[in-house]
């Protein structure tokens, strides 16, 4: 089975895991047993996994925060009282900490995803405390222009984050004007149950977890070593390997784009062609229903939507915002290209689903 889901996660690439392996055995310390070498190595290993984190961010290694994920960090960049500015296409992580408060401006961006400086401006108020707009959509690929986000926010006195889950590692980033920002590595090739909250120097955030004080008691709890190397380790590969992937997947997912078109009757591309992440489409088939067509493509791993939110029947919520109809929304797919992913592979993509669209058509007919 070919694996087109990088969105959803990524496998751990084998070179992470020899990192992470001593961790788990030989050197189990933990890092707060400063009383003896076992405790010492461990807390080596995580400071120096710090520094390398925050080097790939060109940042502190004190701004830089390890957590259990995404889904924790931007839990924790959320957690404040005022007026939150977010876009109605975030992950569901953002949204929903945003809604809490019940004092949260939702964003429509626009047929692409963008949303755009003018519509923060606009959206400002005098006790607007953050806004946050992800780096990509895990969906449709969508690249925010979040330079002139976080500039905007920086001139307001208004705090900026970001979650960067889909973008790190695929396409570069820039912290300049970022306040706080959210990543997982399991995204990148690393391992999963791991990522950070980039808190910018002198940017104050109140924990979830209170009690154990790691973290500088921003998140109280045994740090998990093993998997702090790992996404260090992750985060190295993809400084080497990121810009000559992006290329690659590049071409790849636009000749996949162009022959869909092209080919398979009632086929349309969401999202935009460029400001988009490199391995990500997202097609809708017209009068086809999505979930039909992934079980007819039996040689491919596939998602309708995010799937984060597979489980929740109807369409998704990010095509829905942007616009796109409900009946073509219940026909899409996102192929998610990584690094396994050959031009052969998305060839053999188009033959099966000009076949399986056909097909579901014929059967819809009769
Ligand atoms: N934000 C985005 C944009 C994501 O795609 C995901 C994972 N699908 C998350 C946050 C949550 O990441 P995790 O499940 O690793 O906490």
């Amino acid at each position: 089975m070919i694996y087109l889901d990088h969105h959803a996660t990524t496998p751990c690439d084998s070179r992470v895991v020899s990192a992470m392996l001593p961790y788990f055995t030989e050197h189990f310390g933990n890092p707060a047993s400063v009383t003896h070498p076992f405790g010492k190595r461990a807390a080596a290993a995580l400071e120096d996994s710090r520094i390398d984190v925050a080097r790939f961010f060109g940042v502190s290694p004190s701004e830089i925060f390890f957590t259990a994920g995404a889904t924790e960090s931007n839990n924790i960049a959320l957690n404040l009282a005022g007026h939150i500015i977010t876009s109605a296409i975030e992950h569901r992580s953002v949204i929903a900490p945003a809604e809490r408060g019940g004092n949260v401006t939702l964003l429509t961006p626009d047929r692409q995803g963008f949303v755009s400086p003018e519509q923060i401006r606009d959206a400002l108020r005098d006790d607007t405390k953050l806004v946050s707009i992800e780096a990509a959509n895990g969906e449709i690929g969508t690249l925010q222009p979040i330079g002139e986000i976080g500039a905007l926010c920086r001139e307001r006195g208004v705090l900026f984050h970001s979650d960067m889950t889909q973008a790190v590692g695929k396409v570069p980033l820039d912290l300049t004007n970022v306040d706080l920002a959210s990543m997982s590595a399991h995204k990148l090739y690393g391992p999963k149950g791991i990522g950070a909250l980039f808190v910018r120097r002198g940017v104050h955030v109140t924990p979830l977890a209170v009690g154990g004080g790691q973290e500088k008691g921003l998140r109280s709890g045994t740090v998990n070593v093993p998997a702090v190397v790992g996404f260090a380790a992750a985060l190295k590969i993809r400084a080497e390997e990121m810009a000559d992937e992006a290329v690659r997947l590049t071409a790849i997912r636009n000749e996949l784009w162009d022959r869909l078109v092209a080919e398979v009757d009632g086929a349309s591309v969401n999202g935009p062609r460029d400001l988009r992440l490199p391995g990500n489409l997202n097609v809708s088939f017209d009068g086809i229903d999505a979930e039909a067509l992934i079980l007819a493509l039996r040689r491919f791993a596939l998602s309708s939507g995010s799937a984060c939110s597979s489980g929740e029947r109807g369409p998704s919520r990010v095509l829905t915002a942007i616009g796109v109809g409900e009946a073509a929304a219940m026909g899409s797919i996102r192929i998610g290209l990584g690094k396994s992913n050959t031009p052969g592979e998305a060839a053999m993509l188009v033959d099966d689903l000009k076949r399986s669209v056909a097909r579901l058509r014929r059967i819809t007919v009769a």
